[in-house]
């Protein structure tokens, strides 16, 4: 199974570039404070809340992404060790946040990530913004951001209890009017509802994790009617969300109920994990077949922001596949 997984095109299409900063870069920069990584890398480790979490993640990433220069380096490591595993395709964001509180340029942020696509491997960046972000002070940049040509879209990001309303609606209208794709995370910690919103107000086009949906069926039937996919992360769910396990992992629930959903790994500098291990979790788990991970991946292409032309062959390799799986 291990060699399948392997063997598979994927796509990782849920992914925070500070959240996904490699270790080494931590201990380049305190080689005793950083020795080992932290506890939440260990199988079993649960978040107390979304705030511990946070201050995790916060407290490293932060300490590293000073400069667009950092971006690069990070980015160039972060997606050879994707392509290393047969990884084609990355959506990859960037908190507002280091605009906003370290006054890092945004728009260097953006080339300096794209810049550090290898060859084999088509990249798309996204600006998150994390509830409360749209503030007066930042929308004029935010607004700006829109124009920015290797913006591929705007994401929402943060805690998702802190309310959000008419500001983002609009702001998700005028990036969609831009020509940038919309995202949202929802259904992670807020219930189904949360999920409805994101789709029926915020006008979102992925819904990053989504989970929750599963507690209403009608929002599940709103996913599919809408014909949306939900970028869904089981590892840092199981280590984040309360009540969720391996083996109890609604993404087995809303797959069977037809929802297109595909697996990426959000901060594997927090969570220790690779885009196989969400794969291979699927698998020991909660059962999946050769053929069901053939359309988890599929799924990912299909979602993907390629031009047909490119996304065909990897489209063609999973189908050739799944004849033989
Ligand atoms: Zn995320």
């Amino acid at each position: 199974m291990k060699d399948f997984i392997q063997s598979l095109p994927k796509t990782e299409t849920h992914l925070h570039m500070e959240g996904a900063l490699p270790w080494d870069f931590m201990r380049e920069l305190d080689g005793e404070k950083y020795a080992v990584p932290p506890a939440s890398w260990e199988d079993g480790y649960k978040f107390r809340d979304f705030a511990h979490f946070e201050q995790q993640l916060l407290g490293h990433a932060l300490e590293w992404y000073t400069t667009p220069e950092r971006y690069h380096r990070a980015a160039a490591k972060v997606f050879a060790d994707l392509a290393a595993q047969n990884c084609k395709y990355v959506e990859t964001s960037f908190a507002s946040g280091v605009m906003e509180f370290l006054g890092v340029d945004g728009k260097g942020i953006v080339e300096a990530i794209n810049a550090a696509a290898p060859e084999g491997m088509e990249v798309r960046v996204f600006l998150g913004i994390h509830h409360g972000g749209l503030n007066e002070a930042m929308l004029p940049r935010l607004d700006e951001a829109l124009g920015w040509d290797g913006l591929a879209g705007i994401d929402l990001h943060g805690v998702e209890e802190i309310p959000v309303g008419e500001p983002e609606i609009q702001f998700w209208k005028k990036a969609r009017a831009a020509g940038k794709f919309t995202k949202a995370h929802a259904g992670e910690f807020m219930g189904a509802e949360f999920v409805r919103w994101a789709i029926e107000e915020l006008g979102a086009q992925r819904i990053e994790h989504g989970i929750r949906a599963i507690e209403d069926p009608a929002v599940v039937e709103l996913i599919k009617e809408r014909g949306l996919t939900l970028d869904v992360c089981p590892i840092s769910n199981v280590k984040l969300m309360p009540g969720i396990t391996a083996s109890n992992h609604p993404i087995r629930e809303l797959f069977d109920a037809g929802v297109k959903c595909t697996v990426s790994t959000d901060d594997p500098l927090v969570f220790g994990n690779q885009l196989v291990q969400e794969y291979a979790m699927l698998h020991q788990a909660r059962g999946f077949t050769e053929a069901e991970l053939v359309r988890i991946a599929r799924a990912g292409f299909e979602a993907a922001l390629m031009c047909d032309a490119h996304k065909q062959p990897f489209l063609d390799q999973l189908d050739a596949v799944s004849c033989s799986a």
